[in-house]
């Protein structure tokens, strides 16, 4: 834990510059570039001054002086900037009130641990991301915005995997679906991910691997460590900054969306979760897979609010053609040691206590992992509370199952405005205890709407030329 004045005694022995970060509210980070004498130790309680009017899902506030409160927590070199700036990363405060901005997505998570202390089940929340991204040489779009839409320039993977190359070299290509996880030379992108481990480790985040993914069209995952709510949030935050710089560093683009590529593997954020109590793991017993009663019960909230925790954990509409069969995708809402298409695994952990826990299949990257993270344990602590029953879990292979079985078992929301109607109608395991206002709730399903669902359903798509054209 660094105090603010051993963060000032490092910007003062070598920082002109101090770069201020916060997460708005889809989850892209924003930033404030301040000299050093705009920082001092009230910086830390009482914030740095910006204008919130322009931020994405802020208009609605009526006044725009907010202010950004650096954790001196979050310190780190960035290394995107030519000229050595520190980077921290900010909580909103709205001064009017001294209090947090309850639109803020840093300030919810930290609510959702406040209450997670408050109902006395536990203090600590740990959550573990598995982010996956694509890397494609170019991407362009329609110069008119006519259409509205980018398409894929050139993919490496398309590219290595010898479909669209014409009198190229055809050796050593990913075959379909094959992408996990073949040495060099099949593999084209060990360097650059190298790269991207190395700068995240810089910047704080405890790497551990990185490998090729299973699509075949240049799908890569780099892991770190599991951390505390917040905490992983930040480091979720920072892994897409690296990914994303590197990658334009060397001339390519990373896109951490769910389904860019027809027909192959998508990329989703597996999200590990489990919760603590002095120091104490809270998700081992002798239950199901060797998990405790109040590991079942969280289960039981996360399969029964689903539906409606959708809308944070994938929260576009391009979220709903990655949740379709056949690319190892979740579209039951069933839990299961073993199967993949279950949207709740258990992983296979062994005798140790402390590495239980589950694994939720449905998140992807779009998300804002700091309302993702809060909205899970929400609905996990109301499966604790009302001891929400999680039913048999999902052992068979599903492809055994009869239609009339396999009707019985509920399935992921089919597009974001069923998820978002979920929502409408489910939200209170998410206002409990504070963690969400329905003022937050209410914006978020009409901020959803007016910019990305509705604008969606007015733009002729590029399929319906190849159904419709010459109908
Ligand atoms: N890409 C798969 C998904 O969409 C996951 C593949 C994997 O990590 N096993 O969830
Ligand atoms: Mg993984
Ligand atoms: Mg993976
Ligand atoms: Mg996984």
């Amino acid at each position: 834990m660094a105090t603010p004045q051993e963060i000032l005694n490092l910007i003062d022995s070598k920082y002109e510059l101090i770069d201020l970060k916060f997460t708005d509210m889809p989850g892209t980070w924003q930033h404030l570039t301040v000299h050093k004498s705009q920082i001092s130790e009230s910086s830390f309680t009482e914030g740095v001054p910006f204008d919130g009017s322009s931020i994405r899902g802020w208009k609605a506030i009526n006044e725009s002086d907010m202010v950004m409160v650096p954790d001196p927590n979050t310190a780190w070199e960035d290394p995107f900037m030519k000229e050595p700036t520190l980077s921290l990363i900010c909580t909103i405060k709205d001064p009017r009130t001294g209090e947090l901005y309850d639109r803020c997505p840093r300030s919810i998570a930290t609510r959702a641990i406040e209450y997670l202390k408050a109902t006395g089940i536990g203090d600590t929340a740990y959550f573990g991301p598995e982010a996956e991204f694509f890397v494609f040489d170019d991407v362009r779009y329609d110069q008119n915005q006519k259409s509205g839409y980018y398409y894929i320039d050139s993919i490496e993977g398309v590219w290595n995997s010898g479909r669209e190359e014409e009198g190229g070299n055809l050796g050593y290509k990913i075959r379909g679906k094959e992408g996990y996880f073949p040495v060099a030379p099949t593999d084209t992108l060990q360097d650059l991910r190298t790269e991207m481990l190395l700068t995240m480790a810089k910047c704080g985040v405890p790497i551990e691997k990185h490998h090729h993914e299973v699509a075949t069209a240049g799908q890569c995952e780099l892991g770190f460590r599991f951390g505390t709510l917040v905490q992983a949030a930040d480091w979720l935050m920072t892994y897409k900054y690296c990914v994303k710089n590197v990658a334009r560093k060397h001339g390519k683009v990373a896109t951490f969306m769910p389904k860019p590529v027809f027909n192959d593997n998508g990329s989703g954020m597996h999200t590990h979760q489990s919760i603590w109590k002095d120091g104490q793991p809270l998700f081992w017993g002798d239950g199901y897979a060797n998990l405790s009663q109040i590991a079942l019960w969280y289960i039981g909230g996360i399969l029964k609010h689903a539906p409606a925790l959708l809308a944070f954990t994938n929260p576009t509409t391009n979220s709903y053609k990655r949740l379709v069969p056949g690319f190892e995708a979740p579209v039951n809402l069933a839990y299961s040691q073993g199967n993949r298409s279950a949207s709740v695994r258990i992983p296979l952990t062994g005798p140790n206590p402390k590495a239980k826990r589950l694994e939720f299949r449905c998140p992807d990257a779009t998300s804002n992992p700091y309302l993702a993270f809060a909205a899970m344990l929400c609905a996990g602590i109301d499966g604790i509370k009302n001891q929400i029953d999680p039913g048999s879990p999902l052992d068979v292979d599903i492809y055994d199952l009869s239609p009339e079985e396999l009707a019985k078992i509920p399935s992921t929301p089919g597009s974001l405005m069923a998820a978002l109607e979920n929502l409408q109608k489910d939200h209170s395991f998410l206002t409990a205890g504070g963690v969400f206002s329905e003022d937050f709730i209410l914006n978020w399903i009409q901020y959803k709407l007016d910019t990305e669902v509705i604008p969606m359903s007015l733009r002729p798509h590029p399929y319906e030329f190849a159904l419709y054209f010459d109908a």
